[in-house]
């Protein structure tokens, strides 16, 4: 039976806890897209961990974590967070890589940099990881797929050459950068497929098996819905779909297999990068939610920048469940809102004197202004609560007011950061 866990807004949902807490009962965890961009945050019982590239299945020895094709591979990044968590003490976590994955080249991340360089105050914010002019790469078709590192070298060298050529005109030209030397990335190349070769299996076939045999199979997404290159904030969103849909081609298995979409939704809303965000807030307000905020406060688990912060919102987390294909909803970080007298919600977007509840493509969006319902607040702490009978009458209202406004049951509570902290319904 195959899962997805994927978020609704804009990341940092905490869906690194919900898969580290579902892969307890999982044979294979999957990572299906985006790279090494954005961070899973998990406490368990060996620490706090940030990861980027790993699958949140990694500190269970009886799962099977894989890199599906889908993912950006940064090979030195994949092979420092292996060695960074088993220097923690955790046990080297099972990884497997699909030969079909494409390799995040050193030169993409430069040109990530010197394109935000270029855009100056235009730019959108990227963490500089060069996801997006991999991907750029991949749809052009001068990506390198994993296998290619370490096949035929006459034509790899024949490859480099040809990408090169390209590569070094807009160097030269656009960006008035030091050229790429074609031996240099060929030794680059063989390095790092020397790295990967261990890990690399044929996946269609490995999935084709797991599915045959009844595995319990996780996907996990990065990032949410509002970053989807389709039907997120476009532009400002990331360059690979992060939807459950996607999940069967960046993990190589049949759409009709994924049973379950377990959406992860946040009691509050939070984003990076530039973009419209009709809920944000600003000032004390929002500096006492970003330091109340997740495990010590929102901030980027790849780059440590201060998120953006609002109330929670309706429209744009409907809809975020929507385009994932929801069957339930994971709802997390909610003993954060325990300080709260009263807790605003956006339930409508104002627009043109009218007001509305599907979300807007990203023109309306901008201009578009919050319509705010206030919810009582429980003020208390309700970490440690484990029924949801037990939790505060507002608390479950609210829960019960956020259920109405998604359309879609919400089946898990998750109310701390720790694997524990937890409340099924
Ligand atoms: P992800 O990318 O969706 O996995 O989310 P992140 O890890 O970037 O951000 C979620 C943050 O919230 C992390 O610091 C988690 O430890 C934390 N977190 C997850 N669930 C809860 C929760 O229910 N309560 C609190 N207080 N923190 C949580």
């Amino acid at each position: 039976m195959v899962k997805a866990i994927v978020g609704a807004n804009w990341g940092d949902e905490g869906k690194g806890k919900i898969t580290d807490m579902l892969a307890a009962d999982s044979d294979i965890v999957i990572r299906f897209q985006g790279g090494a961009n954005a961070g899973h945050t998990i406490i368990n019982d060996y620490g706090k961990f940030a990861l980027h590239l790993l699958p949140s299945g990694s500190f269970n020895q009886n799962v099977i974590n894989m890199i599906g094709n889908g993912v950006a591979l940064d090979i030195p990044a994949l092979i420092k967070e292996i060695n960074e968590v088993v220097s923690r003490g955790v046990p080297k976590p099972n990884i497997v890589v699909s030969e079909r994955t494409q390799v995040l080249m050193p030169y993409h991340k430069l040109f990530d940099q010197y394109e935000e360089e270029r855009l100056s105050d235009r730019q959108f914010g990227s963490t500089k990881s060069g996801i997006a002019p991999f991907f750029s790469d991949k749809f052009s078709k001068i990506g390198f797929q994993v296998w290619e590192l370490f096949s035929d070298d006459e034509l790899l060298k024949e490859k480099i050459s040809n990408v090169l050529e390209v590569k070094n005109l807009l160097l030269e030209h656009i960006y008035h950068k030091p050229l790429i030397d074609k031996k240099e990335l060929f030794n680059t190349l063989k390095e790092y497929g020397e790295m990967i070769k261990p890990y690399v299996i044929d996946s269609v076939k490995f999935m084709h098996e797991a599915i045959s045999s009844g595995k319990n199979i996780l996907l996990e997404g990065q990032l949410g819905s509002l970053k989807d290159p389709d039907f997120g904030i476009y532009p400002m969103t990331t360059s690979s779909s992060t939807l459950a849909g996607y999940g069967a081609v960046g993990a190589g298995i049949p759409p009709y297999e994924i049973k379950e979409i377990i959406t992860v939704v946040k009691a509050y809303s939070s984003a990076v990068g530039a973009g419209a965000f009709v809920s944000e807030i600003f000032g004390e307000e929002a500096d006492e939610l970003r330091r109340r905020g997740g495990d010590g406060g929102e901030f980027g688990a790849t780059t440590g920048r201060p998120r953006r912060m609002g109330w929670f919102d309706c429209v744009a987390s409907r809809y975020g469940c929507r385009v994932q294909g929801t069957t339930q909803v994971a709802f997390t970080v909610l003993d954060v809102l325990g300080y709260l007298d009263e807790i605003p919600v956006c339930i409508g977007y104002e627009l043109d004197g009218k007001v509305i509840r599907d979300f807007p493509t990203t023109n309306k969006l901008e201009k578009a202004k919050p319509v705010l319902k206030v919810l009582p607040g429980w003020k208390s702490d309700i970490r440690g609560i484990k029924k949801y009978m037990d939790l505060p009458e507002n608390c479950r209202n609210y829960i019960e007011f956020v259920e109405r406004e998604l359309e879609v049951p919400i089946k898990i509570v998750s109310n701390g950061p720790n694997r524990e902290d937890i409340i099924m319904r």
